[in-house]
């Protein structure tokens, strides 16, 4: 059986009769977009983060572009992000009209280098938007400080962090609002797309509303700005709401794998990830390095181990971002990291075995290198 970095089919398996009821659920409520799924996903969300507010919308990019929208960023804007992120982040920044500015990753846990963040302040600089990649949260004290020094926003991409914490915060609570995706394979994942903004500001709030419903103000009143239709869908929600229950029991599950695959392949060439202290990772991904990254990867193909790479190209040398001017060389550490990095099948219901062949083959294939 080829062996997947990523499959839903073993949890679903186990979960199946509480996310039929869940369908069963709205289909029977009779109100099938923003009901009583919605609201009480919103609720459950915000609750679980201690915030006052979550927003539920269609996906975590769109979470990203009306988050930034909602805190007043448009065109003229610069928005100072990483370059070593899904495309996702940069391209909502790029949706809502603002110019994304790049800075480096730190070589330790691959996060935003927050030493380089004063430099990159310019005067048009209206947002810090830091990304909590691969499930561990980017140190906010600095980013915080240096936010109210210059009067900035501040909004969190949380894709990959989902129940992770630094210092015992959780991720999303430190920023004037943080966006969610809910993509399948993510930390909480949807059956299908979802996402959601938190916020604590009731003025964010109330224009997120309006943003993912055409840009009314109630229902079926005029509008003064149009907007977007990103309504969280009902369906999702309610599995959300039954997921939501179960995401601590999930991200147990991943820092078990992560636990089995340290210690199979420690004392081997390859780096494994590294928990920078006070951080309490959720393993969304499991993230290695070695100097020869394509041939392994080539080899466990004989294993039927298909890994993948997040990610292979980073943003700035994307042909889509060239005219944001950043030469090769530019961020040199996100660099060699795309040459470097590879993620192992990391989900938590990843049978056992299936980690243990991961680890076996990686060690005949590294020794044999
Ligand atoms: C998945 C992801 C997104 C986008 O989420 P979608 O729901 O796929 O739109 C944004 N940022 C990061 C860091 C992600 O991992």
């Amino acid at each position: 059986m080829t062996t997947r970095v990523w499959d839903y089919l073993a949890e679903y398996e186990a979960e199946r009769r509480d996310i039929l009821d869940a369908v069963e659920t709205v289909f029977d409520s009779g109100q099938l977009v923003l009901g009583a799924s919605v609201r009480g996903f919103e609720e459950e969300f915000a609750a679980y983060h201690g915030a006052d507010h979550c927003v539920g919308v269609d996906n975590g990019t769109n979470a990203l572009t009306l988050g930034l929208q909602a805190l007043g960023i448009g065109p003229g804007d610069e928005v100072i992000t990483v370059s070593n992120t899904a495309a996702p982040t940069v391209v909502a920044i790029d949706a809502a009209g603002a110019t994304p500015v790049f800075v480096d990753v730190r070589a330790e846990d691959f996060l935003m280098d927050t030493d380089q963040v004063a430099a990159a302040v310019t005067d048009r600089t209206r947002c810090l938007l830091p990304v909590h990649l691969y499930g561990q949260c980017v140190d906010m004290a600095p980013l915080k400080e240096l936010a109210d020094r210059h009067g900035l926003a501040v909004l969190e991409d949380c894709a990959q962090a989902h129940g992770a914490r630094r210092g015992g915060t959780l991720a999303g609570t430190t920023g004037d609002a943080a966006a969610f995706s809910f993509y399948p394979t993510k930390v909480l994942g949807a059956y299908g797309d979802g996402g959601a903004v938190l916020t604590s500001d009731a003025a964010v709030d109330r224009r997120l509303r309006q943003l993912r419903y055409y840009g009314m103000e109630e229902r079926y009143y005029t509008l003064r700005t149009p907007a977007h239709n990103s309504r969280l869908d009902e369906v999702q929600a309610e599995i959300l709401r039954r997921k939501l229950r179960r995401l601590d029991r999930y991200v147990e599950g991943r820092r078990a794998v992560a636990r089995r695959y340290a210690e199979g392949l420690a004392g081997t060439s390859l780096e494994l990830p590294r928990t920078t202290p006070g951080n309490e990772h959720v393993y969304y991904v499991y993230v290695v390095r070695h100097p020869r990254r394509d041939d392994i990867i080539e080899r466990l193909r004989a294993y039927d181990i298909h890994l993948n790479i997040s990610y292979p190209w980073p943003v700035h040398t994307m042909s889509g971002f060239a005219h944001l001017g950043y030469a090769e060389g530019s961020l040199p550490v996100t660099e060699r990291l795309a040459g470097e990095i590879f993620s192992l099948p990391m989900y938590p219901s990843l049978p056992l075995d299936l980690q243990d062949k991961v680890v076996h083959a990686l060690r005949e294939v590294l020794e044999t290198l």
